[in-house]
């Protein structure tokens, strides 16, 4: 947009994103969605819909609500957030007993109804829904092949191509799920939805978070564990790398689509920033989790200030941590303006260079003449750190000291979290002395890979890079990955 359109001006293209992260100024990455099920719930929808509520973070461009009754599909999906896209007339008419949600952030050339989802397909034993969190990497591929195939593709979502491989098939519906989950390689959750059967399935890494609870006679699943406290849900466990459950009118069938034995590595990002503190992964409690994290950042890079603050809000946990370690007090430096999410005002391009303290603000009377050490998750192309320690700064803070509790990001996602190009990656071309430059730090440290490992705790000693996904950090993928051609970051769904 042009500089000359002001900060009245009304927006009528797409949602302006704060924290997107497409104009540079808010260069936080983006979790691309999250996903709810319920099986055999009478009132099914107001779950998915609570359940979903408590996912927002994961994904605030669209939401959508599918619920079989039996014999048919109802479902409504629509552009916002799950309070905006659905109201309680709406809720009422989605009756039925099993149901699927879906929250989505997306790349914004993306951004429309049609890929908003649960995707609701008709096939020959009747409805079919399916909601997804990932990406899938072979998705292209598959798709060519199946459009040569003769398939017509309603959407741009990779989502679909596992509703079209299971539509084709002749065999019954668990084993023709069995197979399209074995012809996709990437990160997942997947919940399928038919009139009488739920399917859940998780890739074979675990890459994405995937939990399952109970509700009375009722089974929910969720992207987090947060979502099944909301609705008062007990958490049975995490999906399995590999798993395929089956819910039918005989009740729950633990199965596995492939036996391969592939290593676990479960997204670190979600214990570093993604997932909501008061989420369980693994059996860890996050708040803990980034605690330990902080305290580890401690004992890796201390440094003698006057005071710790956090990022807000994933950063306050460790902040806490590094606190606890040193005996430095933490102190409420920043605060979070929790109501910029999203505005239909698009700014101009004054307005948008003060773009961080329309989101975050530096408490003058806390930091002012202190020698400050600042919390964060991640440094992604770092322009918003150097707003933030700038806006330190210009409050009075003496000196800035930045630790970060992961390592240097400096390879792109495949499995469905928005990353900027490598080349955007300010640690992929930059030395960490570079950054803290470019940043305007005092100081400026990174976790180490084996420091995270051992924040994160509950894996056995066998386990592969502590049963993580480090890849953006350390360029080693569980999966096979296509660099060229049609390189994907984002989210496929
Ligand atoms: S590459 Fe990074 S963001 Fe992507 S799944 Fe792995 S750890 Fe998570």
């Amino acid at each position: 947009m042009s500089d000359e359109i002001t900060a009245r001006t009304l927006w009528t293209g797409d949602y302006y994103n704060e924290g997107s992260g497409k104009e540079g100024l808010f260069d936080k990455l983006k979790e691309e969605c999250g996903v709810f099920g319920v099986y055999r719930h009478s009132d099914a929808a107001s779950l998915a819909y609570y359940g979903l509520h408590a996912l927002q973070h994961r994904g605030e461009e669209s939401a959508g609500i599918c619920v079989s009754s039996g014999d048919e599909f109802h479902y409504h999906r629509g552009m916002g957030l799950v309070k905006e896209v659905f109201n309680k007339d709406l809720l009422a008419s989605l009756t039925g007993d099993i149901a699927i949600g879906h929250v989505r952030y997306s790349t914004s050339g993306d951004s429309k109804l049609t890929n908003a989802q649960p995707l609701v397909f008709k096939y020959r034993d009747g409805d079919l829904a399916v909601a997804t969190n990932g990406n899938i990497v072979n998705a292209l591929q598959i798709r060519q092949e199946l459009e040569q195939g003769g398939s017509i593709f309603q959407t741009t979502s990779d989502t679909e191509v596992v509703a079209h491989l299971i539509a084709r098939s002749s065999k019954d519906l668990v084993e023709a799920a069995k197979d399209a989950l074995k012809r996709i390689v990437g990160g997942f959750a997947f919940l399928i939805m038919t009139n009488d059967k739920l399917l859940v399935a998780s890739d074979p890494n675990g890459l994405r978070p995937l939990t399952m609870g109970r509700l009375g006679d009722a089974y929910v699943f969720a992207s987090e564990t947060c979502a099944l406290e909301t609705i008062g849900a007990e958490l049975l466990r995490d999906i399995e790398p590999g798993e395929l459950l089956v819910l039918d009118k005989d009740g729950l069938h633990e199965d596995r689509y492939t036996e391969e034995k592939q290593r676990k590595a479960l997204c670190a990002m979600e214990y570093i920033y993604f997932a909501r503190p008061d989420s369980d992964l693994n059996g860890a409690n996050l708040h803990a989790a980034r605690k330990r994290m902080g305290s580890q950042l401690a004992l890796e890079a201390f440094v003698d200030a006057d005071l710790v603050t956090g990022v807000p809000d994933s950063s306050i946990s460790a902040a806490i941590g590094y606190a606890e370690q040193t005996g430095i007090p933490y102190e409420l430096g920043m605060i979070k303006n929790k109501y910029t999410g999203r505005t239909f005002i698009q700014p101009s391009q004054e307005l948008r260079e003060q773009g961080v303290k329309m989101k975050l603000s530096a408490v003058r009377r806390v930091v002012e003449g202190k020698r400050v050490i600042m919390i964060d998750d991640s440094i992604v192309r770092g322009t918003t750190s150097r707003r933030i320690v700038n806006m330190l700064r210009d409050a009075g803070a003496l000196e800035v000291h930045v630790r970060i509790t992961s390592p240097p990001f400096k390879n792109p996602c495949f499995y469905g979290i928005d990353t900027p190009d490598r080349r955007e990656l300010i640690a992929s071309s930059k030395t960490v002395e570079e950054i803290r430059q470019e940043i305007n730090a005092d100081s400026l440290y990174f976790m180490s890979a084996e420091g995270l490992i051992a924040a994160v705790g509950g894996h056995n000693e066998q386990d592969y890079k502590g049963g993580l996904c480090l890849a953006c950090f350390d360029n080693d993928y569980p999966t096979q990955v296509d660099f060229k051609g049609e390189e994907k970051f984002g989210c496929s769904c």
